[in-house]
């Protein structure tokens, strides 16, 4: 299959180009298309054959399920079995942005899609792209991210393309993501809020809403299962190993130069992954700049794309600098986590 790829303001899309990819999903077909998050592989979310193909591209496991996406509060009645008072102040505050509700579906949504749960998951992106693209096609749309299963998540149409050529319909090419990681996704079926991806809304966004959110014990603690299926996959990972220093900014440094040194010495090719505050400590190995640690929003809008670069540069191993968990912390070190498959060492 040859996949059309199309560059498309991201603002102001260019109405014939969203009209040709809403054709292409009203027909069955999938396209890749960006959020303010990462970018997203869109299907017909009522469509089963659709469902099948996002799967297939992405080699995602069956009971993984997908995020609905909507372009309207409106549109998430028919697809529930209730939206009580907590989902609805959410919605209208948060939406449209990177916060993902889970409700009971109703009968209108495809177990294919919920990978043979009972629970939807939701949201209304903040994207002129996507919201066009989900308005013209007039069905909600299945997307998860647009990577091959276990990958870094896209936050450029040149990650998509990497992945996904050939094996999708359509690429639209809408820039940068804004935000970098994926959505929170949190579930309001209880009378407390549990976040179970953290992301690009904030427990302490949260908090100003809710007396009290908590996070899913496996956020938190090794060797307890996920709510989230796709939470206990091996997730965001680069082809090299990667190990992450955690503690005081000092004491990481070292560690990493200290690391650095023995495996040149060894012979191996290494990346380092440092912030902007500390990359002048470095003088082995290949050095990238993730962000600042003062604007933790910038070392998760380049966390992904730096894990692709440390890719083409064949590196052998990553050592990468663990940063603190306020904010949106929660949500990068999460993925840091999974990118390295565990390997945080505290110093
Ligand atoms: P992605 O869109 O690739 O970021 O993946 C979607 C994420 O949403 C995965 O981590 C899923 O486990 C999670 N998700 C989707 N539907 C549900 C659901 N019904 N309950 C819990 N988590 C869900
Ligand atoms: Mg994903």
């Amino acid at each position: 299959m040859k996949t059309i790829i199309k560059k498309v303001n991201r603002e102001n899309p260019n109405e014939k180009i969203i009209m040709m990819a809403s054709e292409i999903i009203k027909n069955g077909g999938v396209v890749a298309f960006p959020t303010e998050t990462v970018y997203g592989l869109g299907g017909n979310s009522f469509d089963e054959n659709a469902i099948d193909k996002i799967f297939i591209a992405k080699g995602r496991p069956q009971d993984n399920p997908l995020i609905l996406h909507v372009s309207s509060i409106d549109e998430v009645y028919p697809l529930v079995e209730r939206v009580d008072e907590k989902a609805r102040l959410l919605m209208e505050r948060f939406w449209p942005g990177p916060l993902t509700l889970v409700f009971n579906k109703s009968e209108k949504v495809s177990y294919k899609l919920t990978g043979g749960l009972d629970t939807v998951a939701i949201r209304m992106p903040k994207h002129n792209v996507a919201l066009s693209l989900i308005k013209h096609s007039g069905v909600p749309i299945a997307a998860p991210s647009a990577n091959t299963s276990g990958r870094p998540s896209p936050t450029e149409a040149k990650h998509v393309i990497e992945d996904m050529s050939d094996k999708i319909d359509m690429i639209i090419d809408g820039g940068s993501t804004g935000i970098g990681v994926e959505s929170t996704v949190l579930d309001v079926s209880m009378d407390v809020p549990v976040i179970l991806r953290p992301g690009g809304i904030t427990i302490e966004d949260l908090l100003k809403i809710f007396p009290k959110v908590e996070y899913d014990q496996s956020i938190l603690k090794d060797n307890v299962v996920p709510k989230s299926p796709g939470q206990k996959y091996k997730h965001y990972a680069p082809k090299a190993k990667m190990v992450v220093y955690n503690g005081e900014v000092e004491n990481i440094t070292t560690a990493i130069k200290n690391h650095a040194h023995q495996l040149v010495l060894e012979g191996k090719v290494v990346g380092i992954m440092a912030t902007e505050e500390t990359v002048a400590n470095y003088d082995e190995g290949s050095v990238l700049v993730v962000g600042s640690r003062n604007k933790r929003d910038t070392i998760a809008q380049n966390l992904f794309s730096v894990l692709r670069e440390f890719d083409s540069l064949n590196v052998d191993v990553i050592l990468a600098e663990g940063i603190d968990t306020k904010g949106i912390g929660t949500a990068i070190m999460n993925r840091m986590k999974k990118a390295c498959g565990g390997d945080i060492r505290h110093v």
